[in-house]
């Protein structure tokens, strides 16, 4: 064991320690309750040892949640623009503080490697502070006029709002969410994934620390099934954003019928990577790797469909298996590792259920395929694992694996690469490697998906949208798209006392 990894681990338990020896409650109304539910283990995929429990809220301590985001909502709604970017700031500040502790809290808690979590806090800070600066400016509108008449459009915050976040990245997903929410002038109440507790507490801690007025921010821990549910029927909830599967954004569809809600769905995705043959062979390389093996593949725009064209496939495929071979996984804290260990247990059994269908389906197992368990003990490691051989209508093809996990397909010509990169119910992002301009330009438009990136790897730009189409979600985050999403937009209609006013009954 390296110097640095003893280190980091020695760092860590110091981090965990007051979560094991202390049950996590919720943050409601400013103050820390363990609510009146449950308690559960929260375990490490590291080695499945013990991190502490965490209370499971009940309906009760959800409604309780929703209604001090209620009662909060109109004092936050009327504070000025210039003092909410100012508290915004301050948490952005509280966030850097704590970087360290973040990033190796969010390691043991779901898996990722390190060297992907250590900006994960100081991400989660600019997510803050970028919001933070359009507050005092969010509330302006449109001025659209008529010849008799002036409209005006005003923005006001939506109210409280509910937002939902799954366990692949979950800190700065988190963030994502809540500062534009917040610098709206909503109140929130966050329920983190169940797998995955731990940074959101934090998070809330960092909101106490930047002086949030209480009940602006509540977070309940447990489990969709009760507490998100709960959640997502409370009426003094206006909005949902849901990151998650796309099973879960038709349950909360359904779950928020009745009382109308405001819905951004941020889902599943097969995101198909499309390498032609006049590709920059070795930047093309790169961001395949990258995009698939990077935080675990648990990622929801991670390339796990590759669609590599005929004349360079031997070649591109022998350099990839070289480099999938290579790939280091170990010890979430350890700086080298490249790959940790799947979140969780139950993801782990899901994952490595797809070695044996990719064999079933006639897919070739180029590289990986393997459980680690023998070799690294009872964490929930896997091999970094490449299919070849493979056809767009397997299921290593359709169904969303989210693990270091890819699918390589062939394909001859620009139509037939559209066609297989739309076969599919998904529609979060897509990945075009080509160094002819105009075959890009045709490929942005022909792909069916929210997000294309030409000749990169994923690169979030907090102004751009953010979001999927099909069964990848409903909505988009980012810039003033969010702010769209957590205010409603007022128009005043102003006539010139110049027009006719119909007359009836005079
Ligand atoms: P999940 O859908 O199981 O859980 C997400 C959250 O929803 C959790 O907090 C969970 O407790 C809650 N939830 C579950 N059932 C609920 C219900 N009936 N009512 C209310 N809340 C409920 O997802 P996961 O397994 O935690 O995360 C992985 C999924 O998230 C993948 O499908 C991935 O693609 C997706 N994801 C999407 C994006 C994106 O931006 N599109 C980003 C990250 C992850």
């Amino acid at each position: 064991m390296s110097a640095q990894l003893q280190e980091n681990i020695s760092k860590a338990e110091g981090y965990l320690a007051r979560f094991k020896e202390n049950t996590l409650g919720h943050y409601i109304n400013g103050e820390w309750t363990l609510g009146s539910g449950e308690t559960f283990d929260n375990t490490t995929p590291f080695d499945q040892s013990f991190l502490g429990k965490v209370a499971a809220a009940t309906e009760a301590d959800v409604n309780a949640a929703c209604e001090a985001a209620a009662e909060a909502a109109a004092g936050w709604a009327a504070t000025p623009g210039a003092e909410r970017r100012k508290i915004l700031h301050r948490l952005g500040d509280e966030l850097e503080k704590r970087a360290e502790e973040i990033a190796m809290v969010e390691s043991m808690d779901c898996g990722q490697a390190l060297r992907f979590m250590r900006q994960a806090a100081v991400r989660g800070a600019a997510n803050f502070r970028f919001f933070a600066d359009q507050a005092p400016e969010a509330r302006n509108g449109l001025s659209l006029h008529q010849a008799e008449h002036t409209n005006f459009t005003v923005r006001s915050p939506i109210g409280p709002v509910a937002v939902i976040t799954p366990w692949n990245t979950p800190f700065m997903l988190s963030t994502w969410k809540i500062a534009p929410a917040l610098a709206s002038g909503c109140t929130v109440v966050h329920k983190p994934a169940e797998l995955s507790p731990l940074t959101a507490s934090i998070l809330a801690e960092c909101a106490e620390a930047a002086g949030l007025p209480k009940g602006v921010w509540n977070m309940v821990n447990g489990f969709g099934t009760v507490a998100g549910k709960a959640l997502t029927q409370h009426p003094a909830i206006k909005a949902v954003a849901l990151v998650g599967d796309s099973a879960t954004g038709k349950l909360i569809q359904a779950q928020t019928a009745q009382t109308l809600k405001r819905l951004h769905l941020e889902l599943g995705g097969k995101n198909p990577i499309i390498v032609f043959d006049d590709a920059d062979f070795d930047r093309a390389l790169d961001a395949v790797v990258f995009m698939i093996y990077s935080l675990n593949g648990q990622r929801c725009t991670s390339s796990s469909r590759l669609l590599i064209q005929s004349g360079i496939k031997d070649k591109f495929l022998a350099a990839l298996k070289a480099r999938v071979e290579n790939i280091k996984v170990g010890h979430p804290l350890d700086p080298e590792t490249e790959v940790g260990p799947l979140v969780h247990t139950g993801h782990y059994d899901k994952v490595t259920s797809y070695f044996e269908i990719a064999k079933q389906d006639g897919a070739t197992i180029a590289v990986g395929g393997k459980s680690l368990r023998d070799e690294m003990g009872p964490g929930n490691f896997v091999t970094p694992t490449l299919f070849v051989d493979a056809k767009n209508s397997m299921r290593i093809a359709q169904e969303e694996i989210f693990g270091p996990v890819l699918t390589a397909i062939e394909f001859e010509t620009e139509e037939e690469a559209i066609q297989l990169a739309n076969e599919t119910v998904y529609g979060l992002a897509g990945y075009i490697w080509t160094s002819n301009t105009g075959r890009a330009m045709r490929m942005a438009h022909a792909v069916e998906a929210g997000m294309l990136w030409v000749n990169s790897e994923n690169n979030r730009n907090l102004p751009s949208p953010f979001g999927g189409v099909k069964m990848s979600g409903i909505g988009r985050d980012g810039g003033d798209w969010s702010f769209d999403f957590y205010m409603e937009t007022k128009n005043v209609c102003i006539a010139h006392d110049t027009h006719k006013v119909p007359v009836l009954g005079r």
